[in-house]
């Protein structure tokens, strides 16, 4: 894979005796498939080590990079020496060193590439700690009073500064003082020249949450199958060993009931956990249930930190001070050490994948695969396993328990699957049908809560001519730009392009342009004119742009400022509201047309999850899904929220077709600013990795992309198939190297969609 060599390059390759004691073998930054020798100089020998962070000459320019092993010797002579060293501290633990090596090759991506994955930029930067000066007294109370009582008429600016340190405990900022006092720092320099002050200089913890404080919560009496699976976990806790437990509980079966008491069981035997959530998961709902439980500090990671934040958050997880990482995908490559757990909630999310950029990894693999490493306990859990997991369940490569009855003394949500074609012939054009409107009206006079969920934001999703039957297109992108009726604006979801709507058609100029499709912001428009009285929120990408903005939306709906909250899948995960009466789930029709081999598994795991978010305290829940697909098997299934139903017919058809589980699926994507060349590449690409593999792989036709063109990109892709991951990476490897490829290629491992 790497091929070795050295800075300057020797042409000798016998052992030479370097002016170095030490070498180091170092992978840089910039250097992309090559690892480099480097001399450590004797003032650095003491401490230098693999995982250190250090910057080294090459090509008469300083780069940083990472040592990865430490040696006596080098077949190369004349080697130069490692510049500096960022911090004495190894930044990548042994173990995350040997996931780094692993993702190599089988995410098929350079070395340098998973380093810049797995550490945040932040800390590979020279971000240090942030310092500010702090002021203390170096005189006793009594003494400054008495200077205060001497000087008060001679220097009264001196003594407002003595008065306030007087009130302060320890002592105070040196910024915060100065406001107080209002005076200058000159004061404050005078008093220290006196010896009445001390300036010092601290470091400020950013981390988020540091002050808040929780109410305490006490472990549950667990019910039978909470405990008979946390007892199965616990054994493989005691015994510190690998192994996989997939928890397969319904919506509000109390899954995180049973991670909370499985942490608490690590954290007695001196082990580390990680939780890897969904992003959106992150809100304070999850972080109130984990904090309210332990006292040992909780690092939650996520993507609205400040590079500050993360800084500092990184290094607790470092120094050990944090026992429990909390976080979105990449927190699954936090340097946590003594790890003990690892934790994927809603195992089946599409969010752990990282799909648009190399390497194309899925964090719950990772999991699996970093658990496997640390020899520790993996815990997958979810309402709608993915099929990959369970079928590893049902064959006994993972352990599974099952969480069949809600915790709470709800019961499952009665669900009713309405044919829109019908509602349509009896009440014309209307996004509702009889039965939602009677269910919201219905609630609306009890004070009790609907939810309603539709996969589409904006108004409108299309504006088209109805004579030449042609949509408004992204100017950059394959897509059609959906109207948003808050600015009047049509707007393109993958770049942001907005411009105003055509009176006329740009192609034919007729003047009947028409909008089709119904968004989110239709639909709260839409009930406010049903109903005049109803208080409505709103939560997709267009009402949560700002920090805390997705927050307070949930803290209001839960302290009953609204009656209906209307949503994307956002609105989807996680959220528990015991007043929730109704859910409405209003089209997913279209999910369910897109020609992808994971569309059906999707759509079954949205509607089981909004559905799950009925009725989840005494009251009774009940859910409506529209469409104009009623016989539609997923729906049914879904609707009798039956997942091992479904899991077996879609598996079959998954052998059948020969998708995952069953085989591995390669997609290898080329993206390029000028359509024929990058279309070229791809078949050229193509057809020489053809002869490089036999014919147990399966190579599928180059086709344009889901989206065929983004931000003035396009995009072709081919899809493979076969046994071996390696051998298709290595076979990828080669025609790499072979071909002058002149456009940017992605490689992705088990992608999630065979469309997009
Ligand atoms: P899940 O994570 O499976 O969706 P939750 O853990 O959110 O389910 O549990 C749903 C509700 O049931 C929560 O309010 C939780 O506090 C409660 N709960 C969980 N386990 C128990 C238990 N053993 N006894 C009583 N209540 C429980
Ligand atoms: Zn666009």
């Amino acid at each position: 894979m790497e091929k070795h060599t050295t800075a300057d390059r020797s042409n000798d390759k016998s052992l030479i005796k370097t002016p170095y004691k030490k070498i180091a073998v170092v992978v840089l930054d910039i250097y992309l498939d090559k690892t480099l020798d480097y001399g450590i100089k004797d003032e650095h020998i003491s401490f230098a080590a693999p995982g250190m962070r250090i910057s080294a000459p090459i090509r008469g320019k300083l780069q940083t990079g990472y040592i990865l092993e430490i040696k006596d010797s080098s077949p190369f002579d004349n080697l130069q020496a490692i510049n500096s060293f960022q911090s004495e501290q190894i930044y990548l633990t042994q173990e995350l060193f040997e996931l780094a090596l692993w993702m190599s090759r089988y995410y098929a991506s350079p070395l340098s590439l998973i380093f810049k994955t797995i550490l945040p930029s932040v800390i590979a930067s020279k971000t240090t700690f942030k310092q500010q000066l702090f002021v203390i007294r170096k005189k006793t109370k009594d003494e400054i009073i008495e200077y205060c009582l001497l000087n008060r008429e001679k220097s009264p600016i001196q003594v407002a500064i003595l008065e306030e340190m007087l009130k302060v405990k320890k002592g105070i900022l040196l910024t915060e003082l100065l406001e107080k006092a209002k005076s200058s720092r000159s004061s404050v320099d005078a008093l220290v020249k006196k010896g009445l002050l001390e300036v010092d200089i601290v470091r400020i913890d950013r981390s988020p949450l540091i002050n808040e404080e929780y109410f305490k919560t006490k472990p549950k009496v667990l019910n039978s199958q909470q405990a008979e699976a946390l007892q199965k976990i616990n054994v493989s806790l005691e015994k510190k060993e690998f192994a996989v437990h997939l928890l397969y509980g319904i919506t509000g079966s109390g899954k995180t009931e049973v991670y909370l008491q499985a942490i608490e069981k690590a954290l007695k035997s001196n082990l580390r956990v990680i939780m890897l959530v969904p992003e959106i998961a992150l809100t304070s709902q999850t972080i109130e249930r984990f904090k309210s439980r332990f006292d040992d500090y909780i690092s939650i990671l996520h993507h609205r930190l400040s590079d500050g934040e993360r800084f500092d958050e990184w290094h607790k997880i470092l120094n050990s001070d944090a026992k429990i990482v909390i976080g979105a995908r990449s927190a699954i490559f936090s340097p946590i050490k003594d790890l003990g757990l690892i934790i994927v909630d809603e195992e089946h999310e599409s969010s752990y994948k990282q799909s648009e950029s190399m390497p194309c990894y899925h964090a719950r693999d990772i999991a699996v695969m970093r658990g496997k490493l640390s020899q520790c306990a993996v815990i997958l859990g979810s309402a709608t396993p993915s099929l990959e997991s369970y079928h590893h369940a049902l064959s006994g490569k993972y352990i599974l328990s099952k969480l069949s009855a809600r915790a709470e003394k709800s019961q499952l949500p009665k669900v009713t699957i309405v044919d829109m074609a019908k509602e349509r012939e009896k009440q014309g054009y209307t996004n509702y049908s009889q039965a939602l409107l009677d269910g919201i009206k219905t609630r609306l006079e009890k004070g009790e809560k609907t939810i309603l969920f539709l996969n589409r934001r904006g108004y409108h999703t299309t504006l088209f001519c109805p004579t030449c039957q042609e949509g408004i297109n992204c100017k950059h992108c394959d897509t059609t730009l959906t109207f948003h009726f808050h600015d009047q604006k049509l707007s393109c979801h993958l770049c942001g392009y907005t411009i105003m709507p055509p009176k006329v058609c740009p192609k034919c100029h007729n003047d009947t342009m028409k909008y089709k499709g119904v968004g989110t912001e239709q639909i709260e428009r839409s009930l406010h004119a049903i109903f005049p009285e109803v208080r409505t929120l709103r939560m997709d990408a267009d009402t949560t742009k700002h920090k805390g903005s997705h927050q307070k939306i949930l803290k209001d709906f839960g302290t009953g400022k609204a009656d209906v909250l209307i949503g994307t899948q956002m609105i989807a995960k996680g959220l528990h509201f015991p007043d929730v009466t109704l859910v409405g789930v209003l089209n997913t029709d279209t999910q369910l047309n897109i020609p992808d081999f994971k569309a059906s598994e999707t759509v079954f795991q949205i509607i089981t999850q909004v559905a799950g978010r009925a009725g989840r305290g005494i009251l009774s829940g009940e859910v409506i899904i529209q469409t104009f697909l009623p016989e539609n098997n997923v729906l049914q299934l879904a609707a009798k929220q039956d997942f091992e139903g479904f899991f077996e017919e879609e598996i079959e058809i998954r052998r059948l077709f020969s998708y995952s589980p069953f085989t591995n699926l390669v997609k290898i994507a080329f993206v390029g600013d000028d359509e024929k060349k990058t279309l070229e590449n791809a078949i050229n690409f193509h057809d020489n990795l053809k002869k490089q593999l036999t014919e147990h792989y399966l190579l599928l036709p180059v086709l344009p992309a889901g989206h065929a063109k983004v931000k003035d990109q396009y995009r072709f892709q081919f899809f493979l198939k076969g046994k071996s991951i390696y051998e298709i990476n290595h076979a990828i490897a080669k025609v790499k190297k072979e071909l002058k490829i002149t456009c940017k290629i992605l490689v992705d491992i088990n992608p999630l969609s065979t469309y997009f």
